[in-house]
């Protein structure tokens, strides 16, 4: 094991507490940060981070924490990956930018052949890439509108799509996404979903329930599209009940309807699979894809079905980064890194550990409502056992508790009272094993 007490430039394989965290230098920069950045941007958690390897993050003040969180599923191969780190360096040596839609160049055209062969479904496939997840969504929405002639864009509840204007429109929660940013794009319709734990509906009965309520209150012929999250993502982990998406991709299907799939958080190996559709039987016409796909460089994809990718005019897809060449060269490395090492498998080690802990987590306390997810993508539920309440409150103490004791662990549900788990692939069932000791004394203090 790497000895970082020796070499401070050497990341170590096990959290390691220092200071108290926050640290001095941690306060010291959150200080000038209070000066310099906006308050509309937060941070769960105020450690400033010098490096990171793996599943390990280390503070300015050599804190070393266990990362259940990769950045919100971006560092899903591992933080600061060697095949991600030399690829992207050889880049920055030989193009940094020329700007695909002047003169264009190799690593994007191979990132689309990856994205094609990845993708579900085998039928011709293309791909515009972009730079942010909620570009995507932008995007795949203009595309749809465009291949169909509608205007009408279909959500579901709890969903999370982003930050920009449509996005904001298309999200569930206003708070804090959406509240005081009006007006909002118009023409977007939220649609009940399947939530089993609260809805106790079968997959049939939730998808019967939202095409009722798309068909009276929009119509189907007024739809362009459909965006759904295979696993809603900051709605808490939400697993719909089987059968409901591909109950839902078939209505559209037969309504002349775009089929998105938002993999933004779900995709890239993140489940096992390269995209969480495949579990779910789902073939979509479009899939959004950004986070993981280029190991931590801003980079994110539309693919989907040749002909409704072909139905933009030229120049009308496209912005000054998208595609970047040096993320797009580490995008390379990770798709390389999740088939010649096996990555999927990965996954599905990680879900093996970690899901028969937290349902350990579950018998021993009845505030865990519901243990879900697939692959590297867990969440527990909090809920308090006799009112059935949702419990943010002891969502926000654990969270809480276990950065005191150096693990991180996100939040996320439309109550806040869901734990993510969200660990890079690079996670040792070790690690693992120490996260759930912690996560054990937090809910045992709670
Ligand atoms: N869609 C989903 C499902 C997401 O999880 C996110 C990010 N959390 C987005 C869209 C927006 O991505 P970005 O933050 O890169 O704009």
């Amino acid at each position: 094991m790497a000895d970082t007490l020796v070499d401070p430039t050497v990341v170590p394989l096990q959290r390691r507490l220092v200071t108290e965290i926050p640290g001095p230098k941690s306060r010291a920069l959150q200080e000038r940060r209070s000066a310099a950045v906006s308050n509309g941007v937060s941070s769960a958690l105020p450690v400033y981070i010098e490096r990171a390897h793996g599943a390990i993050i280390v503070d300015v003040d050599g804190n070393a924490f266990l990362d259940l969180g990769a950045g919100i599923g971006v560092t899903t191969i591992g933080h600061t990956d060697d095949a991600v780190v030399a690829a992207a360096r050889a880049q920055l040596g030989e193009v940094i930018h020329t700007l695909f839609t002047i003169t264009p160049y190799e690593e994007y055209v191979r990132v689309a052949e990856l994205l094609a062969a990845h993708t579900p479904g085998s039928f011709a496939k293309k791909s515009v890439l972009v730079n942010s997840g909620a570009e995507a969504v932008e995007n795949g929405v203009k595309i749809a509108r465009k291949y169909t002639g509608r205007g009408g864009v279909a959500v579901l509840e709890h969903a999370y799509h982003g930050r920009t204007n449509l996005t904001m429109a298309m999200n569930f929660k206003a708070m804090p996404y959406s509240l005081g940013y009006g007006p909002f794009a118009g023409d977007v319709y939220r649609a009940p979903n399947s939530y089993p734990l609260h809805d106790g509906l079968s997959g049939a009965d939730a998808a019967a329930r939202t095409i009722a309520y798309l068909e009276k209150t929009v119509g189907a012929s007024d739809l362009a599209c459909l965006v759904v999250e295979p696993i809603q993502g900051e709605g808490g982990f939400v697993v719909p009940a089987d059968g409901y998406l591909p109950a839902l991709q078939e209505w559209c299907t037969a309504n002349g309807i775009v089929f998105i799939a938002d993999e933004i958080q779900s995709g890239m190996a993140r489940t096992g699979a390269y995209f969480a559709s495949e579990h779910l039987g789902l073939v979509p016409d479009l899939v959004l894809i950004a986070k993981g796909i280029a190991g931590g460089l801003p980079l994110a994809a539309v693919t989907g079905r040749a002909e409704i990718m072909d139905a933009s005019q030229p120049g009308g897809l496209g912005g000054t980064f998208g595609g970047n060449p040096v993320a797009c060269a580490a995008a390379i490395a990770v798709f390389d890194r999740i088939e010649s090492d096996g990555l999927l498998a990965e996954a599905a080690r990680i879900e093996g550990t970690l899901k028969t802990g937290l349902l350990a987590l579950q018998a021993k306390y009845p505030i865990i409502a519901e243990v879900r997810g697939i692959g590297a993508m867990l969440a527990v539920e909090l809920l308090d056992p006799s009112t059935h309440a949702p419990r943010a409150d002891a969502v926000a103490a654990i969270a809480a508790a276990a950065a005191q004791q150096g693990v991180i662990v996100l939040t996320a549900g439309t109550y806040g009272n869901v734990l993510r788990f969200l660990p890079s692939l690079a996670i040792t069932d070790v690690q693992l094993a120490d996260a759930l000791s912690v996560l054990d004394a937090c809910f045992a203090a709670l």
